[in-house]
């Protein structure tokens, strides 16, 4: 049993209670108690864990839409249409050796921005069960595939259905296979009906691609005659065992059928900005009843995976979306960054809040910092102006500590359970390697799908 007390602990529960001086034990892998300070209630042979009031404790972050990579910073400046092809040739130069390296790395930076859960989707992806495994990470992880020609070089439904049965559920469940697609441009009708098929058999849930830049949507009216959401609805996708990555382009006719189904929406605000998407219609999509979560889309779009940057970039870009400051204020991206991501996973019984009987995935940040103080508190409540400092004034080398399914796995801001250095040389050298194979390709670049 551990005890963690004298801490400010945001529960994200469904009154976002806030505890000034707060507790919370942990026994195994689960949350036993989360409340007031109260020593009594502390098992003799607990470690105690005292924060003297100077750690606030936080649900892991959950980065519902990531790409693991090694490569970044080269493919800067393109619009999105342009930028598909540069980044295919990542894929089409890329080993699980490469790829065993990306999600070292790229896991590392996220438990170290205090991102407890991550979805991601990429290649090779035993290799990222055995890195998550191994460190410590919760991860779903859903496969690159795509068949259509020329894009037949990314995963294949087989090697999907493989890795479900060889991955799905291990390390106490900590690593989750899905069904994944690339999108309806890569990935043929048959892939589709494999993965709902997938779905059926084995109770996988399925991730892929909403519509990103407005000019695929032009391409799918051209070729398919409908937008990808009604499209995506066609091969009878849509449901609440569905998560898509993006959707900046979706008509308020879209954003209706897919809260009908209960899917949940990815929003990926910087990789969005960044690749000339624009900006996505969150407050519409909750309107409408859609659960929205955040991802990084990863270090090739975005280029960090600081969960911390995404929720104040993403409130801020509703902001001036409707020349409004009342809207997604701290508490409410608090909420998108961790339980809503939980519900996008079909996880928010286990994980996403800090509640007794929960998995205990929770993050301590160091309230020692410039950005974060003064903490003042109106004492008539348990109200603070700490969580506009957490949402709007931090970065995510702030956590001091992770805890994952009840293990500790950052501690001082350092990885425990690998060694972070070798880490980080290692995805050097590689890096290193994979970008000259890459860039070998270069004059071979495929053309933009392009209406
Ligand atoms: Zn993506």
């Amino acid at each position: 049993m551990k005890a963690i007390i004298h801490a400010v602990i945001f529960t994200v529960d469904a009154q976002d209670t806030v505890i000034k001086d707060g507790m919370l034990l942990i026994e195994k892998d689960s949350i036993r108690y989360v409340g007031t300070t109260d020593e009594s209630l502390i098992p003799n042979n607990a470690e105690i864990v005292d924060c003297a009031g100077k750690f606030a404790i936080l649900p892991g972050l959950i980065d519902t839409h990531n790409h693991s990579s090694l490569i970044r910073g080269v493919a800067e400046n393109l619009s999105l249409v342009d930028w598909l092809p540069v980044y295919d040739l990542e894929h089409r130069s890329c080993t699980p050796e490469d790829c065993l390296h990306a999600y070292r790395l790229g896991y590392l930076e996220c438990v170290l921005n205090g991102t407890t859960t991550v979805q991601d989707m990429h290649r090779h992806m035993d290799q990222a069960a055995l890195v998550a495994g191994q460190m410590g990470l919760r991860v779903f992880l859903a496969p690159y595939a795509a068949d259509v020609d020329p894009y037949n070089f990314f995963e294949t439904s087989d090697g999907n259905e493989r890795l479900i049965k060889e991955w799905h559920g291990t390390f106490d469940g900590r690593v989750q296979v899905e069904a994944g697609i690339e999108d309806v441009f890569y990935s043929s009708e048959g892939m589709y009906r494999r993965a709902l098929e997938m779905h059926d058999m084995y109770g996988v849930r399925i991730h892929t691609h909403g519509p990103e830049h407005a000019e695929e949507e032009l391409t799918a009216q051209a070729r398919f005659g409908m937008s990808i959401t009604q499209l995506l609805s066609r091969r009878g996708l849509l449901g609440d065992y569905l998560s898509l990555g993006h959707c900046v382009p979706i008509s308020r006719n879209d954003m209706d059928l897919i809260a009908e189904s209960g899917t949940s929406i990815c929003h990926c605000p910087v990789s969005a900005a960044k690749l000339g998407c624009g900006t996505a219609d969150v407050k519409a999509m909750e309107e409408a009843g859609i659960n929205v979560s955040l991802g990084s889309d990863g270090p090739i779009d975005n280029n960090s995976m600081d969960l911390f940057q995404e929720m104040k970039v993403a409130s801020l870009m509703q902001k001036v979306r409707y020349a409004d400051a009342t809207i997604f204020d701290a508490t409410h991206m608090l909420r998108m960054a961790t339980i809503n991501g939980a519900r996008a996973l079909g996880m928010d019984h286990a994980i996403g809040s800090l509640e007794a009987g929960k998995k205990a995935d929770l993050i301590m940040v160091d309230l020692d910092k410039p950005s974060l103080r003064p903490v003042c508190w109106n004492n008539d409540h348990d109200d603070t102006n700490l969580i506009w400092a957490l949402v709007f004034a931090m970065q995510g080398s702030y956590v001091d500590t992770v805890i994952i399914d009840g293990m500790t796995v950052v501690e001082n801001g350092t990885l425990k359970t690998m060694d972070q250095s070798m880490i980080i040389n290692e995805a050097q050298m590689q890096g290193e390697q994979w970008m000259r194979r890459r860039n070998a390709l270069l004059p071979h670049t495929l053309q933009p799908i392009r209406n």
